[in-house]
């Protein structure tokens, strides 16, 4: 098979520029499966056009030059058709992620005015975050776009100079958290209200979240992966089913919003604190588990985790620090839950014991773990975060993600026995065998066989 190069797609075929080709494809179809859009009066005035080309003469994406500092020469993420997108986009894929989805429903229902204008009055950030070094080191932040929470107001001129459309891709609002173990925190006296962190007996805590939807400059993930940004263009090309062929005729736009969920970071104590190293920092970074962070199912112990992390965030808050928990939306270790829970079934019929753990997962999903901790960092920088005090995490991959990209981790916390539900044993004593970091005991493989789960 010849190799694909990016660089150089001599493609001749006239079908993307063509609207009477839309329904052309490399196998002739039959009458039947022939579509006629003509009668579509949403789009009446837009001719389908299946992709780009960098070698099209009528493309004319806005410069996007990523690690700049002066947002007006960085440029604004464009990515999508509204207005003159189609010709000026200057990024891959599609905003919000899965959500783009709905965003489709919406107008092809017609609920949403395929001509609606966001208005962003009011939407500014609530708490402002200071431009940080980090925002243009070079390959520092390559999976997010530092300007994302600011972009509809930075780009307004640009955008209605260009006839474009200039979208969020980060916001940054004020919460309070009411978990009912916290409340019982307060009841141990493990936590301590002050009205002002811990709001009350109920142990609601008062927090700044932001919201993040992800932004992928292609060469810098490459990079942080250690693979070629062809491979990576390739692979996401084919394994998204062709659903993105500008990742292969586009080698021009080094910008992809990925269709996958984003990072949820809630900060405990003044914001302002984060980047200064005298100030004492805890983080919890805690990936998606929906059956037991929000419907408490006791198999493991990520809920647990999520509890001890915002309590130690509060303590470290109220110590004058700041205590973060950054939540990232990579369920089933990114595997996702349908997968998840066919290794559950796995698991539960061949005895649930630590030593399998892993090896029901593998020969399922093929891989242990697909969260690629390589890119967790890329939020914490944006903070400006150069160092942990206490991480709140027994993963070597997150901490060594952490470590190489130049943070300093001080302290490792890891969950107390007591937190933990006796059926997640299974998962924490396999983990900690496979280089999860414990003061306590690691288990051999030969002592993981009577590590042992309930059967159904
Ligand atoms: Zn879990």
């Amino acid at each position: 098979m010849a190799p694909v190069s990016i660089a150089t797609c001599q493609c001749t075929s006239n079908v993307h520029s063509h609207e009477s080709q839309t329904t052309k494809s490399t196998t002739t179809p039959s009458k039947k499966s022939t579509l006629n859009f003509q009668d579509s009066e949403l789009y009446a005035d837009r001719p389908i056009r299946l992709t780009t080309y960098s070698t099209d003469s009528d493309i004319k994406p806005i410069p996007l030059n990523w690690f700049e500092k002066d947002h007006k020469l960085r440029g604004p993420v464009v990515c999508n058709r509204t207005g003159d997108g189609l010709l000026k986009h200057n990024t891959i894929g599609a905003h919000a992620g899965p959500y783009s989805i709905y965003h489709a429903l919406s107008t092809a229902t017609k609920q949403l005015d395929i001509k609606h204008k966001p208005d962003y009055t009011n939407g500014e950030p609530a708490v402002e975050f200071p431009m940080m070094p980090q925002w243009f080191t070079e390959n520092k932040i390559v999976s997010l776009d530092p300007f994302g929470h600011l972009a509809p107001w930075l780009y307004q001129d640009l955008s209605n100079e260009e006839n474009v459309e200039v979208q969020p891709t980060m916001s940054i609002t004020k919460a309070i958290l009411s978990l009912p173990e916290l409340k019982d925190e307060v009841a141990k006296g493990n936590l301590k209200p002050d009205g002002k962190i811990v709001l009350n007996e109920m142990g609601d805590l008062a927090v700044t979240k932001i919201a993040v939807d992800p932004v992928w400059n292609l060469p810098g993930v490459a990079l942080k992966l250690g693979i070629t940004e062809l491979e990576l263009r390739r692979a996401l090309f084919e394994d998204t089913n062709g659903m993105y062929p500008e990742l292969i005729t586009r080698p021009d736009l080094k910008t992809f919003m990925p269709p996958i969920g984003g990072i949820t970071v809630y900060i405990l104590g003044n914001p302002e604190f984060i980047p200064d190293p005298t100030k004492k920092l805890a983080l919890r970074v805690h990936d998606e588990c929906s059956g037991s962070d929000v419907f408490l199912s006791d198999i493991c112990s990520c809920r647990c985790y999520l509890i001890f992390g915002l309590r130690e965030a509060a303590i470290e808050a109220q110590n004058g620090g700041n205590g973060i928990v950054a939540y990232y939306r990579k369920e089933g270790r990114a595997l996702g839950e349908v997968l998840k829970y066919m290794v559950y079934n796995a698991r539960k019929r061949s005895g649930d014991s630590a030593d399998a753990y892993f090896h029901r997962t593998e020969c399922i999903a093929g891989v242990k773990d697909a969260r690629f901790q390589e890119l967790m960092p890329d939020i914490l920088h944006w903070m400006g975060i150069t160092k942990i005090d206490r991480m709140l995490s027994m993963s070597n991959m997150k901490h060594d993600a952490i470590v190489n990209q130049g943070i300093e981790i001080v302290e490792r916390v890891e969950i107390p026995d007591e937190l933990l539900p006796a059926d997640s044993r299974v998962e924490i004593d396999a983990k900690i065998a496979a280089g999860y970091f414990t003061n306590g005991h690691v288990y051999t493989q030969e002592e993981l066989k009577d590590v042992k789960g309930r059967s159904w």
